[in-house]
């Protein structure tokens, strides 16, 4: 499903950089559901909150977090949430980047699934996960559809549950 799917555009955004597109998977009803619930499927009952990473990240943590009955955080670029927040800055594939949430959005203690389109060098699930431990919670794992094997993000990630629908080299 993912490989019919899930569309590669050559030398975008910037020349070199293969970039997987998943929207026409998150457009279709039947593959919507089932990369949500193979998502989720190996962190059933270790989570109590769901956060997603700006923008893609979103679609799913929302969909995950309606499919538990969880909350849903929003983990978002800099500049965009109103009230006093923690920033983790991070490099991007291509680019740099922060990431922020307010301090006062995730309970402490909370144990929180962190989601995202794509995992790639691991800089941006990393940001997503110190802020979630400055928030004095505590990450229940990282779930992604596609890992692109070969920027090394599951070593970035070491020591965290990662979990990948498909892995390409
Ligand atoms: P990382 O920080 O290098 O792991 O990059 C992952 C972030 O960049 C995620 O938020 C993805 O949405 C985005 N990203 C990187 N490569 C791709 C891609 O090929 N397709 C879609 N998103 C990508």
């Amino acid at each position: 499903m993912l490989d019919r799917l899930c569309a590669t555009v050559p030398d975008y955004p910037q020349p070199g950089v293969s970039f997987k597109d998943l929207t026409p998977v998150f457009a279709d009803a039947g593959a919507l559901r089932a990369v949500v619930d193979a998502v989720i499927e190996p962190f059933a009952g270790t989570f109590d909150l769901v956060a997603g990473v700006e923008a893609r990240g979103f679609l799913l943590a929302g969909a995950a977090a309606y499919a538990t009955g969880t909350g849903m955080l929003t983990v978002r670029k800099a500049g965009k949430l109103p009230r006093t927040v923690y920033a983790e800055d991070y490099a991007l594939e291509y680019g740099t980047a922060t990431l922020e949430v307010h301090t006062t959005d995730i309970p402490a203690g909370a144990r929180v699934l962190i989601l995202d389109d794509v995992l790639a060098t691991g800089g941006t699930v990393g940001a997503a996960a110190r802020l979630v431990e400055r928030c004095g919670a505590r990450v229940a794992g990282v779930g992604v559809v596609l890992e692109l094997e070969g920027l090394g993000g599951r070593g970035a990630l070491a020591g965290r549950h990662v979990h990948s629908l498909q892995r390409i080299p």
